[in-house]
């Protein structure tokens, strides 16, 4: 598949490739432009040739090409979430969910296309003064290969109802599912130009559009340490950043709470997507009262998982997205029993047998008596681990979920207003969930602190963040 610049498809200025290959199997499924520098400043020209065009328009028109963007995407919803698990290889149900989480959020954008942007302040004597919200320009999206479709619509709806332009850069591993959306997105009325995707190894084609002088705006998503060299690069023009970074969610479970649908929401929370998604639940705090229990009810949920191929019917968890992610998950559990940092409850090896032997799959782990500074709890584990950690009353949990370098979200389990309290005022998190985690509705900001990262997405914060305000003082 092509990348897309100014409208049309191209292929890298150097004529090279990266092979896309099916995380399930090893087997090809595509191949798209190796692109480079070259490729970035072509897309930079066409973004910046479309802003005046795209910024002219009416919100309300930029909102209709989201909404005939959205009706598209669900149209081809089936096609698009069997490409999405076989570039990925999530479960065939969880790419139908992301592709119509993608549609909603362009949804989302439109709807708000309408609302008020501004104000105006009276000054008395002195005057009025009038602020509007007036577009970035050239933004640039970095997207990561977990969730790579909802994490388009999270940076492409508010980018693009904002009227800034935009360069796309998708994940090496899941560059297609993306590309096919922007095709879609064209096809909706988006004019030539407006939006670009460059595809690319992140270290070239990401840090040109990171460093590009005329690109204003940079959203990214993924690992910590990238975000922090992004932050690097993008401070000698003053870029607006938003640095979307992980976390290790802790989930807590009060003695009090409703002990299977917390089973449940531990389960999906880990599980989902083999546990790549970065409010995935990370650490498992248990009341001693429940725990045992608890454990049982888990285990037998955990053991009872279907893992395999995303495009089998009945299949729960599929392989992790490369050969890279196995191999940091194998190496975190070798070192916690290498160091005897943990007890492994279930799990804790690669999947083996003939199904699995091509593919990058990995058992539904559960690991008990963590240790305190275990990188089990430290560390942001993505993939399908689930440290779990005993304790005797509500503070010892708190302070325990506060020990971590993240802030991303947390959840509590329980039925016990003033437990929600304390929990929403003490644990230091961007979003508090109670007896549910991971949802992560178009309609409210999310991001979180420390080294979560940096700004939100979602809700009209997000659409704020692709603009900046210009004041005309009326001195009369
Ligand atoms: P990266 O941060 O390397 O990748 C995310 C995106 O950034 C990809 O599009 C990548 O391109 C691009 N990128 C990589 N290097 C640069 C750079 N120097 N400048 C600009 N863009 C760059 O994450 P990994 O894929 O290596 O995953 C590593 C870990 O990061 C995971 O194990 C997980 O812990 C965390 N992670 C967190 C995510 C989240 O949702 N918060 C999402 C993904 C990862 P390319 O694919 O071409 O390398």
């Amino acid at each position: 598949m092509d990348m897309l610049i100014n409208g049309i498809a191209a292929t890298a200025a150097d004529k090279t490739w990266i092979e896309v290959t099916n995380p399930a199997t090893g087997e090809y499924v595509d191949r798209v432009p190796r692109g480079s520098e070259e490729d970035v400043n072509a897309a930079v020209e066409a973004a910046d040739a479309a802003f005046g065009i795209w910024s002219e328009k009416t919100t309300r028109d930029r909102g209709l090409v989201l909404y005939r963007a959205a009706e598209l995407i669900r149209l081809d919803h089936k096609d698009l979430a069997q490409l999405l698990t076989t570039e990925q290889g999530k479960p065939l149900k969880e790419s139908i969910d992301e592709v119509r989480g993608c549609a909603n959020i362009l949804e989302y954008y439109a709807s708000i296309a309408g609302q008020p942007s501004g104000e105006a302040v009276h000054l008395g004597k002195a005057g009025d003064c009038l602020v509007t919200r007036v577009p970035l320009g050239v933004c640039a999206a970095i997207i990561p290969w977990n969730m790579p479709v909802l994490i388009m619509g999270w940076k492409a709806g508010p980018a693009l109802l904002a009227g800034n332009t935009l360069i796309l850069k998708p994940a090496s591993t899941t560059p297609l599912t993306n590309l096919r959306i922007a095709i879609l997105l064209q096809d909706a009325g988006l004019p030539k130009g407006v939006l670009n995707v460059v595809t690319g190894p992140g270290e070239t084609v990401g840090a040109a559009l990171v460093k590009h002088p005329r690109v204003k705006k940079i959203s990214f998503t993924g690992d910590c340490a990238t975000g922090h060299r992004i932050r690097e690069m993008a401070k000698d023009h003053l870029k607006t950043l938003t640095l979307e970074l992980g976390g290790s969610d802790p989930m807590i479970v009060m003695a009090d709470a409703d002990i299977p649908k917390a089973v449940e929401g531990a389960l999906r929370g880990r599980f989902y997507n083999a546990g790549q998604i970065c409010t995935a639940v990370k650490r498992l705090y248990l009341h001693e009262k429940i725990a045992e229990e608890f454990m049982r009810l888990l285990t037998a949920k955990a053991e009872g998982l279907n893992v395999g191929n995303g495009l089998s019917p009945g299949t729960d968890m599929g392989p992790l997205n490369s050969a890279e992610q196995l191999g940091r998950i194998s190496s975190v559990i070798h070192e916690t029993t290498e160091r005897e940092e943990g007890t492994i409850r279930t799990g804790g090896c690669p999947l083996t047998g003939s199904a699995y032997e091509k593919g990058f799959f990995y058992t539904p782990t559960l690991i008990t008596d963590v240790a305190p500074d275990a990188a089990l709890l430290t560390n942001e584990i993505f993939g399908p681990v689930l440290p779990v950690v005993t304790v005797p009353d509500l503070g010892a949990a708190i302070r325990e979920a506060n020990h971590s370098k993240y802030g991303l979200g947390a959840s509590v389990w329980t039925k016990d207003l003033a437990t929600v309290k304390q929990v929403y005022q003490e644990v230091n998190a961007g979003i508090i969930w109670v007896n549910r985690h991971l949802t992560v509705p178009p309609e409210v900001p999310f991001g979180g602190t420390n080294e979560s990262g940096m700004g939100r997405e979602n809700g009209s914060k997000a659409l704020d963040s692709y603009t900046q305000t210009k004041t005309l003082y009326l001195g009369w």
